[in-house]
């Protein structure tokens, strides 16, 4: 039984550029059973690994996590999105950037605000000798690597600066030669071992497991050691992350043993792969969540389609959209699963239509304006009247059945946004009419069309009705040259909803150019 009353898990992404898919699932699983057992999410920066820091990137995840809906109870949020949740007197500006502000008990959540703090604890390794300085080179260490190699064995530090005298090594400490620190594995110490909520038990010989270092030559700690320190001070209860992170575990277990603390669960969840079951890479497409949200992907629908990959609500369920709401209610650990999961941007896209389907046109209009679509899309070259709200509101009652996101509008139907059709004349003949009767037709469709009063445009039915009376039996002979007429296109919805969409004028313009193409 999870005990309900304790649960904290954290999401702690590096700042090496954008959220990730993969990032995002994770936040998402450990927002989901935080969620569900009444616990506290919480966003950390691992911003210890100076090499790898990319500027702009902790505010660009923020961003990501918050558009996503995956806002934080504790940790770090955007200034500039201050009352997402948190209030006033709970936050302090972050130190070192500037924008960013931090909420919470255990703060700072920045991990490079906290260096006094890893230091502490490391100096607490070493005085009870669980650790030690190491003052070894790079040269040296390659050489017992190569030489490890040659015997077939796996790389390991070989423990030298441990047999040093411990006045030497104070006295290289104080006159300040380069070091690092490391954790003192035991041999004797025999196999590490864990459960995990989602592997089950994982073991691994302590053999196998280098004295890892701690704290790097500048002075900075590692990830296994800043990572354990801050799961232990901001009382994480599970640990939920990448499969990638399992390698490491045994080393956290190691330094939470050498410390004496009390360990969190944990829980490895499965790898995102590409089609080709390779891990999921750039290369085969994107990755980044800002990337799916601009191409207008809904947010809903992302998430609804990352919970999915890994997980599903087992007991035979064959439902696939879910809400938020609903994936917090469904969610639990026990059905993640171990194998690595297929990123299958058809069944996104399929995702997505049925989310697009569903939302009230109003709804639609305004994420396609305020997601800059209508600049981005053929709708900013087209004629002013078939840009106002009212039209566009008509073209999306059409396409909505058909989009599979929202950058899509108009793709499908150019013809909606063109201020002249071009196409060859000979598309309006209906199966081999002679051109007479096609202009009869479309004289004839000209005509009814243009004594129909406002109300009777106002609504595509009447028009539908209209039409498919005046075209009678041989409903083709009238219809299929008016469809071509309005569209130029070979396939396109029906003659009387584009009709309706382009209304009386525009209609009756494109009849006109039809008919003069045939004289
Ligand atoms: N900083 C690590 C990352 O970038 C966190 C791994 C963990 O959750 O322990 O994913």
């Amino acid at each position: 039984m999870t005990n309900t009353s304790k649960i904290r898990v954290r999401f702690a992404p590096s700042p090496t550029g954008y959220l990730h898919i993969g990032g995002l699932r994770t936040a998402l699983y450990n927002y989901l059973f935080a969620k569900k057992h009444g616990g506290t999410f919480i966003l950390r920066i691992e911003d210890t690994d100076q090499s790898r820091f990319v500027p702009g990137a902790i505010e660009s995840l923020i961003q990501s996590l918050d558009e996503t809906g995956l806002t934080p109870d504790e940790g770090v949020f955007l200034k500039k999105n201050h009352g997402s949740g948190i209030r006033d007197q709970e936050t302090k500006e972050s130190k070192s950037y500037p924008g960013i502000i931090e909420s919470g008990d255990f703060g700072p959540y920045i991990q490079s605000e906290r260096l006094d703090i890893y230091k502490q604890y490391a100096d607490e390794l070493i005085a009870s000798g669980k650790a030690y300085h190491c003052f070894c080179s790079a040269e040296r260490l390659t050489e017992v690597r190569e030489a490890q190699a040659k015997n077939k064995q796996a790389p390991k530090y070989d423990k030298y600066c441990l047999s040093l005298a411990a006045d030497e090594r104070k006295q290289k400490v104080t006159s300040g030669v380069p070091c690092v620190i490391r954790l003192n594995v035991l041999e004797e110490h025999g196999d590490v071992v864990f459960a995990d909520l989602v592997r089950g038990e994982v073991r691994i010989r302590t053999q196998d497991i280098d004295d890892q270092v701690l704290v790097k030559s500048d002075g900075f700690p590692t990830y296994h050691l800043a990572n354990v320190v801050d799961d232990h001070l901001m009382r994480i209860s599970h640990v939920i992350r990448a499969e990638e992170w399992l390698p490491s575990t045994p080393k956290h277990i190691l330094l939470y043993e050498a410390f004496g603390w009390e360990m969190p669960q944990f829980a490895h969840i499965p790898l995102l792969l590409n089609p080709d079951k390779s891990k999921l890479s750039k290369r085969q497409g994107d990755v980044s969540v800002e990337e799916y949200l601009k191409k207008g992907y809904l947010k809903e629908a992302l998430i609804n389609f990352i919970a999915l990959l890994g997980w599903n609500p087992g007991q035979g369920s064959v439902q696939e959209i879910f809400s938020l709401d609903e994936l917090v209610q469904a969610f639990d650990l026990g059905h993640v699963h171990k194998a690595g999961a297929v990123f299958d941007l058809q069944k996104l896209d399929w995702m997505n239509a049925e989310y697009i389907k569903r939302l009230p046109v109003d709804e639609l209009y305004e994420k396609i304006s305020t997601g800059g679509f209508l600049e981005k899309t053929l709708i900013a070259a087209a004629p002013e009247a078939m840009r106002s709200e009212e039209y566009l509101k008509r073209v999306l009652s059409i396409e909505r059945e058909r989009l599979a996101k929202l950058s899509d509008i108009g793709e499908n139907n150019p013809f909606f946004f063109a201020a002249e059709l071009s196409y060859d004349t000979g598309l309006l003949h209906w199966k081999g009419n002679a051109p007479d009767m096609t202009r009869e037709a479309l004289t004839k469709s000209e005509k009814i069309l243009s004594d129909l009063n406002d109300l009777e445009w106002s609504k595509k039915e009447i028009l539908e009705k209209i039409l498919l009376e005046a075209a009678g039996e041989r409903k083709g002979d009238l219809l299929w040259p008016l469809r071509v007429a309005l569209t130029g296109a070979e396939r396109s919805p029906s003659p009387f909803e584009i009709a309706w969409v382009l209304g009386k004028e525009e209609s009756l313009k494109r009849l006109e150019n039809s008919i003069k193409r045939l004289s």
